[in-house]
This record gives structure tokens, C-alpha cells and sequence, in this order.
């Protein structure tokens, strides 16, 4: 990963463990920073934050009418 001079992200792959399920998923982030998802095991929707160089953030969505695992 790398920053470009003004702090933002250009075609970026990121790569996280599922929060739900564990599988590994993978998505291109936009140029804010961010990267939404749909697990294919679990069906949870994640979205990945790129906040800083040293901070990301991921927010976990359980699927409707269903709940997450944690
Ligand atoms: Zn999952």
C-alpha cells in the first residue's frame, strides 16, 4: 500500500479476514479509502476503511434476517 502526496488512495487492493467467518476477502479500495464487500461464505457485507497510514477500520453488516457469529 502506499499514499499518494495528497493522503488518498488510488487502486489499492486490500485484503481482510471476514469478521463473521474468517474467510479471507479481498476488494479494490475507491479513492476515499474505502472497499465494501459481500463475504461469499457468510453473505455479510464488510466495509473496509483506510483511515491513515496506520489505522483501518472494518464494519460488519450480518445479512437480513439473520445475525453475525461474534
Ligand atoms: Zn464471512
Amino acid at each position: 500500500m502506499y499514499d499518494t502526496p495528497k493522503g488518498t488512495c488510488v487502486n489499492i487492493n486490500a485484503s481482510w479476514h471476514c469478521l463473521n467467518c474468517g474467510k479471507i476477502l479481498t476488494a479494490t479500495l475507491n479513492e476515499q479509502g474505502k472497499a465494501k464487500t459481500v463475504c461469499p461464505l457468510c453473505h455479510s457485507e464488510q466495509i473496509y476503511h483506510k483511515l491513515s497510514r496506520t489505522h483501518r477500520r472494518v464494519d460488519s453488516y450480518a445479512p437480513k434476517n439473520n445475525g453475525l457469529n461474534y
